[in-house]
């Protein structure tokens, strides 16, 4: 039976670092604060927008937010922006997605100051990362390379099959495993032989956002299985993208879900916005 690489235990102890340094700027005068734009009233976006405020509330980080209607134009947002940019009391700012479709998400995304840009999707900061010369980084990406250094699981010369090629999570994960030396095969929707691939992999990383996509047909024995979907069941329950029952058995670490990425990428938040409020401040 897998060990359970568990999301939430780390993301405490990342959390507690974080609030430690929140506690140390503090003395020296700067209260750490992060802005959250929400255009529109999406359910889940809703829910992930409150659980940043509650992070922040927990680590002493000051939490703006800015709940705009549905209605929102790309002047009145980008107006919003420019200001948050401007202000040098806010040193994190971050638009939750998806915007509404009127709404041009790339234009928004260029329009956040770099060094503001805790989610790291300017494309300022994605050159940085394909450079290995980073400030900040994805949250969800960061929070896995968090997890595999505190469960010392190194990938250096590992075959890391990652699943899945967004901009979000699966481009910047293969970079990440790259930069860790792992050897990195990234697969998508039209790859063919997708099992036979993952087959090969010493640590899989599953973002698609299909339940049970994963099957332990498809996993090495002994592989790290990292779980980054967050999907609904047929009978409405959280689950991943792994099959989580028959790949436990086969793998020698896995992430739940929840209990995995989840927290990973909300704690990694909360550590972008204490570096750019240590960078703005020349620390
Ligand atoms: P996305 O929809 O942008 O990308 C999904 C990727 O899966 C695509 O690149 C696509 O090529 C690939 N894919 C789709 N069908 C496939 C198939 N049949 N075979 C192989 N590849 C296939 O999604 P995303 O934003 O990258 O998120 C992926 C999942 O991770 C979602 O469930 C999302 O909710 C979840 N997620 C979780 C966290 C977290 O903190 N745990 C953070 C971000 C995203």
């Amino acid at each position: 039976m897998a060990q359970i690489i568990d999301g939430k235990m780390v993301a405490a102890f990342v959390k507690g670092n974080a609030a430690d340094e929140v506690k140390v700027l503090k003395e020296k005068g700067i209260d750490v604060c992060l802005a959250v734009i929400l255009v529109g009233n999406d359910p889940a976006s809703t829910v992930y927008v409150a659980n940043k405020r509650k992070d922040c509330d927990q680590l002493n980080i000051v939490s703006k937010e800015y709940a705009l209607p549905e209605t929102t134009t790309m002047e009145e947002l980008l107006n919003l922006i420019d200001e948050l940019n401007n202000d040098k009391d806010v040193h994190g700012i971050l638009c939750q997605l998806p915007l509404p479709r009127h709404l041009d998400e790339n234009k928004v995304l260029n329009a956040i100051s770099p060094v503001k840009d805790v989610d790291a999707f300017h494309p300022e900061n994605v050159g940085r990362i394909m450079m290995g010369k980073y400030d900040f980084l994805p949250c969800t990406p960061a929070g896995i390379m968090e997890m595999l250094k505190y469960y010392n699981i190194d990938a250096q010369g590992k075959n890391c099959v990652v699943i899945g090629r967004s901009n979000i999570v699966g481009k910047p994960m293969a970079m990440l495993m790259l930069h860790a030396n792992a050897t990195v095969t990234i697969c998508h929707s039209k790859t063919k032989n997708l099992a036979h691939i993952c087959k090969t992999a010493d640590i899989l990383i599953a973002a698609v956002g299909r339940a049970d996509f994963v099957t332990a047909d498809m996993v090495k024995e002994g592989a790290v299985v990292i779980d980054v979907g967050i999907n609904r069941n047929e009978n409405g329950k959280l689950c991943g993208d792994v099959k989580f029952e028959e790949v436990s058995k086969i793998a020698s670490m896995i992430t739940p879900v929840p209990g995995g990425v989840g927290p990973m990428t909300r704690a990694m938040l909360m550590c972008n916005t204490v570096t750019a409020a240590k960078k703005q401040n020349g620390i």
